[in-house]
């Protein structure tokens, strides 16, 4: 029997796990140092023999032909030595198909602006209207939203307020009485209050980079390429250019204060440029982040990344993690978002059957005062969970945590990225299915092999950078 070493620093966890099958528990991938097992179950790496790679390869491509045979994988694993399941003292998996208990709430965003400034074919919010008419938030229903996220919150835990849009800077008072109401509050309950906020950063002023410097605020600012890119998918109405606008923004955080975390978000269309290109872009402009999202749910179809297009976007993606792999292995800096995230992840032995907390932790609220599971979600009344009036609605959320625990749904109970993906975004699963699974394997198989390459070349990378370092969620609100 072959004994497997774990790689990477985490401490070998709980053992084992159980069926649904090999190909659907593990996965086979190599690296300039060999050939390596990735376990489903708790995202366990272990160096694996060639020639047991070889067996395993060979099986779970016959048992794609197959009936499935339980017995005759359970006896394959304990032959090979696969750290899977079966035999005596074997703790249970680290997830079943028990759905979550509906967490106490952690995260709210607060849609203060539902219009703005810029008028782009491919926002998900229909520029902040959700399909409805362009609205803000009243003051009393933001002041009762943050109340209501203190009082919904664990005692003393830490709490994330958000501030979404449309533009959300539109409403820039509100959001400057925001803070300093939840601050106070915050103080007042004993939970320590964060803030986030993302925007197009065409209108901040001096005293919002004030606000920023001063308060736990990460910001997250839309970026889609260099001048002419950006200006191609970000129109501004009335003329002008949303670049130019931008690079004033970042003059104005330079000049009167950064947030503690600054990061860069392209939205990916079939008319983006090229993503490396952006990427050094972004991170020449200084943000501390750049990371790019696939637009898969547009309200105009053009502008959505096709089943065809994802091929192309992962060879993009693919070309940029191998940069920031060369610059992190030779101890230079390259905040590639997407890798980094992904590195720390498996790192740390990322696993989970949701795809964010969207309806669990986090909930966003509209102008109107309902709350729904995500920003994405607004109006949308599938997604409808309670009112900041009467609070959220607990048989609701429970509800939407037991249809959608990744080992309950179709395809994805079977696949084996699933503890790491999560099931797909909600927002683009009701809307467009699930066009992007290979976009997301290929991705994930990538940075598995870079994850070993980095453990052996630069460990040290794990030793400085943190999960706190990289809110990953464009506003760091649903983790
Ligand atoms: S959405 Fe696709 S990639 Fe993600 S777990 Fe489901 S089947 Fe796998
Ligand atoms: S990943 Fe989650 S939080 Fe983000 S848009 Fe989708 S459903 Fe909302």
């Amino acid at each position: 029997m072959t004994v497997l070493v774990q790689i990477g620093r985490r401490p070998p966890e709980r053992g084992p796990a159980g069926p649904p099958g090999l190909a659907a528990e593990t996965r086979v991938f190599r690296s300039a140092h060999g050939a390596h097992l990735f376990v489903a179950d708790g995202s366990r790496i272990y160096d694996l023999p060639e020639s047991t790679a070889a067996r395993l390869e060979a099986w779970t491509a016959a048992a794609d032909a197959a009936p499935h045979d339980p017995a005759a994988e359970t006896a394959l694993a304990a032959e090979l030595g696969l750290p899977l399941w079966g035999g005596a003292g074997v703790p249970a998996p680290r997830i079943d198909g028990t759905p979550a208990e509906v967490p106490p709430l952690s995260s709210l965003s607060l849609n203060v602006m539902q219009a703005c400034n810029l008028s782009c074919g491919h926002c998900y919010a229909d520029e902040g209207r959700f399909g409805g008419s362009a609205r803000a938030m009243p003051r009393a229903t933001a002041f009762a939203a943050v109340d209501r996220l203190l009082a919904e919150a664990a005692p003393g835990a830490p709490v994330v307020v958000g501030f979404m849009g449309g533009e959300p800077l539109l409403a820039r008072d509100l959001v400057h009485e925001v803070v300093d109401h939840a601050t106070r509050a915050g103080a007042a309950t004993g939970h320590p209050v964060r803030f986030a906020l993302t925007t197009n950063l065409t209108t901040v002023r001096p005293e919002d980079a004030a606000l920023f410097a001063a308060h736990p605020f990460t910001v997250a600012v839309s970026l889609d390429g260099d001048r002419a890119g950006h200006d191609a998918l970000r129109t501004a109405p009335g003329g002008g250019s949303a670049y130019d606008r931008l690079r004033a923004g970042l003059d104005v955080l330079n000049r009167h204060g950064r947030p503690r975390h600054l990061s860069a978000r392209v939205s990916v269309t079939p008319y983006t440029g090229k993503l490396k290109g952006i990427l050094e872009h972004g991170i020449d402009l200084g943000f501390d982040e750049v990371g790019f999202a696939a637009v898969v749910s547009a309200p105009d179809p053009a502008y959505e990344i096709g089943a065809e297009a994802f091929s192309g976007f992962l060879e993009q993606m693919t070309e940029c993690g191998e940069a920031a792999l060369a610059a992190l292995a030779a101890g230079r800096p390259y905040p590639f978002g997407n890798f980094q995230t992904a590195m720390l992840e498996l790192h740390t032995g990322g696993h989970r059957p949701y795809p964010c907390g969207a309806g669990a932790g986090y909930l966003s609220a509209s102008a109107e005062g309902g709350l729904y599971a995500c920003h994405r979600l607004v109006d949308d009344p599938g997604f409808r969970m309670g009112s900041v009036a009467g609070g959220p609605d607990r048989a609701a959320r429970a509800e939407h945590l037991a249809a959608r625990h990744v080992d309950r749904t179709e395809p994805c109970r079977t696949c084996w990225a699933r503890y790491l993906c999560g099931g797909g975004c909600y927002h683009e699963v009701a809307r467009r299915g699930r066009p992007g699974c290979d976009y997301i394997r290929g991705w994930l198989a990538f940075c598995l092999r870079a994850y070993v390459e980095l453990t052996e070349r630069a460990p040290e990378f794990f030793r400085r950078t943190t999960p706190s370092d990289l809110p990953g969620d464009p506003a760091g609100l649903a983790r």
